[in-house]
């Protein structure tokens, strides 16, 4: 088609779908209001409102899934029918999926799979963006958003950010790998559109490197930072050993970032600034957030069900018990998640925030359900082996974890090493300690090997990706 032929109309089959009349902003604005008016409206819901809210949204959701192939078919298998979800009381009658489950509808539809209700031909009707799981073996798993869904989620980032405490002004750092994944462009969008912050997009250490991130820090005078734990501590480390300049000198105020079962209080003496946990991911975009409180991070209740189930009966668990996380989404119109089993371990606070938002909160991401391997009959979770490991001021932080079958027996075996930065350190004496350590943490023998510096990035690619990665198992290869 020529370029004549193509209209503005909306109602042609012939439009050009451009971005900003895609949406109506002013109700998405009340759907799902942004910072501040969040924290005037939305954070202040009785618990009986905002269930009445979730409820319609739910059943709108449900309604949605009916239309979407994957769906449909996972729903009918389970026997489930329409009728059966009149009530949000009605959420555990659905079957529960995973990525696995993704991962067959990809095959079985490829390349997009036929779990979004929405493929490259509808880019004729809405403006849509594509973006990736940050996939360590095969393809990435792409992932197209329409407008309702990207915007949204750039709501729910702002907010995140203004929890934090985020202000309009505030240069942000965003050390998150730039290209397929969601790691920066999602926080990009976030902090341009709804905090009056202003991105800077440095993106990971093989975007821009380490050095010149705190070169830039010091030029423009940053003062909040977003990045995970590892590199923000790879950095601070740069920063200090490599180039003479004291991280505590440059100011940094607060740092935004994906706690896990790292240490805040290290990270925070590290940079002598605040350190704030968040938790989303790619498919569903930011779910909870810590305000200034640093006491869980506040779920953003009106567009999402969060539930934790038991990792093996699937039975959902009260509030205060650790389970994996199931996610319903209720925004969302390409990829809806009802029921996602996102195998991320964690638990619900009981009691109030002092900041007075009524959402409930997550505790923290104790680890990734299917990270967890079985060492000799006990469950392992290679973030506890992290958070062990950082407690220790000889070592940086950095460990890489192999697992090996040993011997005739075929013995589990469990090898950490582990980066000590000490040059006073005596190695033998940081083995038998750390071992000791390692003991009572995981109730379980595993090996230490102290290393030099630098030696696991290799293995973990810290300085290169900010996916790191922790874990090689070798039994059954
Ligand atoms: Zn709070």
């Amino acid at each position: 088609m020529n370029n004549s032929e193509l209209t503005n109309a909306p109602d042609s089959p012939d439009h050009v779908p451009w971005y900003f009349r895609s949406l109506d902003f002013e109700q998405l604005w009340k759907d799902y209001p942004p910072p501040p008016t969040y924290f005037k409206t939305t954070a202040k819901l009785s618990r009986d409102e905002l269930r009445s809210l979730q409820e319609k949204r739910f059943l709108q959701t449900v309604q949605r899934g009916w239309e979407i192939p994957f769906f449909k078919r996972h729903w009918s298998e389970h026997g489930l029918v329409a009728q059966d979800i009149r009530s949000i009381d009605d959420l555990t009658k659905i079957p529960v999926y995973d990525v696995h489950d993704i991962r067959k509808s990809i095959e079985r539809n490829p390349p997009f799979g036929d779990f979004m209700g929405i493929s490259p031909e509808d880019g004729k009707r809405m403006p849509l963006v594509l973006q990736t799981s940050g996939g360590t073996t095969g393809l990435p798993r792409p992932m197209l958003y329409s407008p309702q869904d990207r915007e949204t989620m750039a709501i729910l980032g702002g907010r995140r950010m203004a929890m934090h405490g985020i202000r309009p002004g505030d240069m942000v750092l965003v050390t998150l790998s730039l290209g397929l994944g969601n790691g920066g462009m999602a926080p990009r969008e976030a902090i341009w559109r709804y905090t009056g912050a202003i991105p800077v997009m440095t993106g990971s250490g093989a975007n821009t490197p380490t050095k010149r991130q705190i070169e830039l820090i010091k030029a423009w005078g940053i003062k909040v930072i977003l990045g995970f734990p590892a590199y923000l501590r790879h950095m601070a480390i740069v920063a200090r050993d490599e180039m003479g300049i004291d991280p505590k000198s440059l100011g940094i105020r607060l740092i935004g970032t994906h706690l896990g079962m790292e240490n805040r209080e290290l990270l925070e003496d590290l940079w002598g600034a605040k350190a704030f946990d968040m938790y989303g991911t790619h498919e569903s975009g930011m779910l909870a957030a810590e305000c200034e409180h640093q006491n869980g991070m506040h779920v953003m209740e009106d567009a999402f069900i969060l539930e934790m189930a038991d990792p093996d009966t699937g039975k959902i668990l009260p509030d205060g018990e650790k389970g994996t996380t199931l996610i319903t989404t209720l925004y969302k119109y390409g990829a809806p998640q009802i029921r996602f089993n996102v195998n991320d371990i964690s638990a619900f606070h009981t009691d109030a925030c002092p900041c007075g938002n009524t959402s409930r909160r997550l505790k923290r991401i104790f680890g990734r359900n299917d990270n967890m391997i079985k060492l000799r009959g006990v469950n392992v979770f290679p973030e506890a082996i992290g958070a062990a490991v950082l407690e220790d001021a000889r070592s940086n932080g950095e460990y890489f974890c192999f697992v090996d079958r040993v011997g005739e027996a075929g013995k589990d075996h469990m090898d950490v090493w582990v980066e000590v930065i000490d040059p006073s350190a005596d190695l033998n004496k940081v083995r038998e300690e750390m071992e000791l350590r390692m003991k009572e943490v995981l109730s379980v023998k595993v090996q230490i090997t102290p290393v030099g510096k630098g030696v696991l990035d290799q293995y973990t690619m810290t300085s290169q990706s900010s996916k790191v990665k922790r874990l090689l198992d070798r039994r059954n290869k």
